[in-house]
């Protein structure tokens, strides 16, 4: 597994929140696409194992 991708590093678990809108979204699969929302990068709060 790649824990080392461009963007946002999201792995299985991983807590995001959006600084634009304030969404945030649980990552259920990692996947180390890179995941954004309003038109920005989020960030993660909560890091999953
Ligand atoms: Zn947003």
């Amino acid at each position: 597994m790649s824990d080392n991708t461009p963007g946002t590093q999201a792995s299985g678990g991983s807590r995001l929140r959006c600084n634009e809108c304030g969404s945030e979204a649980i990552v259920t699969t990692a996947g180390g696409s890179s995941l954004t929302c309003c038109g920005v990068p989020l960030e993660i709060t909560f890091a999953g194992s």
